[in-house]
């Protein structure tokens, strides 16, 4: 085993001055970890990091702007006539199997990316209206 000498001090003398010096330096303490989020004021975030050096509501904020401010990879063209995928045989007389039908082809459409969100919740509302004046209809019978 090999011991370093040069580590222990050699005499009560010693001792004592180190032990001197050790209490005047200042505390070693490391500061804990803040956010790196700076407000506009200049003053930083006092939260503990959690991801990339932010806070976990700064972390989100960056990610939210980063998603907002990229343009999405195509546009979709709300004014695209779906009625052949929608509607294939879809009348005024509908029944209300047809509409469950049309609001399954909607889904597909919506997950294929070809129908913007928007779009979808509005045929999805009419789709439902629909279904529901059927059901409606049904009772009364
Ligand atoms: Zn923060």
């Amino acid at each position: 085993m090999n011991i370093d000498t040069q580590a222990f001090p050699s005499s009560p003398a010693e001792l004592a001055i180190d032990l001197a010096v050790a209490a005047a330096a200042p505390a070693d303490t490391p500061t804990p970890p803040r956010c790196e989020h700076h407000y506009p004021n200049g003053s930083r975030c006092r939260l503990r990091p959690t991801q990339l050096g932010l806070c976990s509501r700064h972390f989100l904020e960056t990610r939210l702007n980063k998603a907002a401010a990229t343009p999405l990879s195509h546009t979709i063209d709300d004014s695209t006539d779906l009625s052949p995928e929608l509607l294939p045989e879809l009348s005024e007389s509908s029944s209300a199997i047809d509409i469950s039908q049309f609001l399954a082809r909607l889904l597909v459409q919506l997950t294929k990316g070809r129908v913007s969100p928007r779009r979808a919740w509005v045929l999805n509302c009419i789709g439902s209206q629909l279904l529901n004046g059927h059901r409606r209809g049904a009772r009364r019978m």
